[in-house]
């Protein structure tokens, strides 16, 4: 692979260490790495022209359910809260097969990709009908994504006081044995890794106390990490509570649920004590405002996670609640919400983006991404703001004020997956029709 230069960035925001931001500059890419930033000629490399750009390193988005995008806007869960939507769209997922998880997931992908995302984690936890987490995977090998899946699972069925029919649920030996299958078949430790599994049970009130303390234990005796939904909205304490007799944060401390290879998507209902016990452990957080919002769960306390050091990234939680998937929106989305609680001041866009980019990767355990620095990934955005949307604006690079909301370039590990607006690396018209085609099916 040739390498590559972008040249003449209006403004390069690094996120690196110094979060240097820089002006008129160039960084050449070669073999998947960042080798070079500053003043550079490199007359054999690839040549991309960044005037009237904004760069920064690619969006990373910690959690989402891609199946989901086959049930966006279903009239039956778009005004429901959380138990209520869930038990709606239960029986469409029931359903799905293969082809409908490989499709869902390139959707939500090059959704993604559009919107400046370079890596993504994926939360996949019902398998109906043979579908199997590798669909997914090689959905991602397709379009190019840094992929994290979650080898998700749901044990308890409402014939034994659960939420999902008994016809998604699975028994637990037989998940524990498919997370050990999908792990050694697909995940890579390695520095640049394109492909990382997880392990990630649906949620505390979706599976045992058993399950969760295995999966912990089996996720360290790989050395892969672990993934959740915790503290969503008050239904979710109200049920811990009742269930656990404990908060959400003591729940997951007792199973092994907390650490640096840990982290739990929305968190929007943790106390003070929790919220330190997340910053101690090392514990990460999912922030899915626009989901939050969706769903009416509330507004997560990022100010005072970021504050106490929790490591915070950001999600854009399945399309079924959101119902959109795109990235820069998100964290804009976030940006503003703890405008609405906590002021103007409670965060900035720069803040924002960082928590999108950097923060990200530190939740994901991805030191090696998330920075525009010599020695990182070569995952690259690339935002046009001589357009429209950023005419007039005084700092362009305060990109989740005013800008665009797609990107123009998008490089992951060196290589183009957005070029002038396009997918480049599947053909997108295809794919969305037979979503479609897929979507109608279901509907009947
Ligand atoms: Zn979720």
């Amino acid at each position: 692979m040739p390498a590559t230069l972008i040249k003449n960035a209006d403004t390069i925001l690094t996120m690196d260490d110094t979060r240097r931001e820089l002006n008129g500059a160039d960084i050449l890419l070669r073999d998947g790495v960042i080798v070079e930033i500053g003043t550079i000629d490199a007359p054999d490399a690839h040549l991309i022209n960044a005037r009237g750009c904004v760069v920064t390193p690619g969006l990373v988005n910690t959690h989402h359910h891609l199946y989901q995008t086959l049930t966006r806007a279903v009239p039956g869960g778009q005004d429901a809260l959380l138990f209520g939507w869930l038990q709606t769209l239960y029986p469409i997922w029931a359903r799905f097969g293969p082809e409908e998880m490989f499709t869902s997931a390139q959707v939500g992908l090059a959704e993604l990709a559009l919107s400046g995302c370079t890596m993504t984690s994926d939360h996949l936890y019902l398998f109906p009908n043979g579908s199997r987490l590798d669909d997914t995977i090689a959905a991602a090998q397709e379009v190019g994504l840094r992929f994290h899946p979650t080898r998700g699972a749901m044990s308890i069925g409402e014939s034994d006081g659960g939420l999902p029919p008994d016809s998604l649920v699975e028994r637990e030996a037989a998940i524990l044995n498919d997370c050990i299958r999908v792990i050694d078949a697909h995940h890579d430790a390695g520095v640049g890794a394109m492909v990382r599994v997880g392990v990630a049970p649906c949620s505390p009130f979706s599976v045992s106390r058993d399950l969760m303390r295995d999966a912990a234990i089996l996720a360290r005796d790989k050395g892969v990490m672990l993934h959740t939904h915790l503290a969503e909205n008050d239904e979710d304490i109200a049920y811990s509570l009742e269930k656990f007799g404990c908060r959400p944060g003591q729940y997951a401390e007792d199973l092994g649920w907390t650490g640096h290879d840990v982290w739990h998507a929305h968190c929007v209902k943790l106390d003070g004590q929790e919220i330190d016990l997340f910053a101690r452990s090392g514990t990460g957080v999912a922030h899915c405002p626009c989901s939050n919002c969706r769903l009416g769960s509330g507004i997560a306390p990022v100010r005072a996670m970021r504050d106490a050091g929790v490591n915070v990234g950001l999600g854009v939680d399945g399309s079924a609640s959101n119902d959109a998937g795109n990235l820069i929106l998100e964290a804009r989305q976030s940006m503003l919400l703890q405008r609405v609680a906590r002021g103007a001041d409670a965060m900035s866009a720069r803040e924002a983006l960082e928590i999108a980019t950097r923060g990200g990767a530190q939740v994901l355990g991805r030191d090696d991404c998330g920075q525009i620095a010599v020695g990182k990934r070569a995952d690259i955005a690339i935002w046009d703001v001589s357009g429209v949307e950023a005419a007039g604006s005084w700092d362009p690079a305060a990109l989740l004020l005013a800008g665009p909301t797609s990107v123009r370039d998008l490089i992951v590990e060196g290589r183009a997956v957005v070029r002038d607006g396009q997918l480049v690396t599947i053909d997108l018209g295809q794919v969305v029709r037979t979503q479609n085609r897929l979507a109608a099916a279901l509907r009947v």
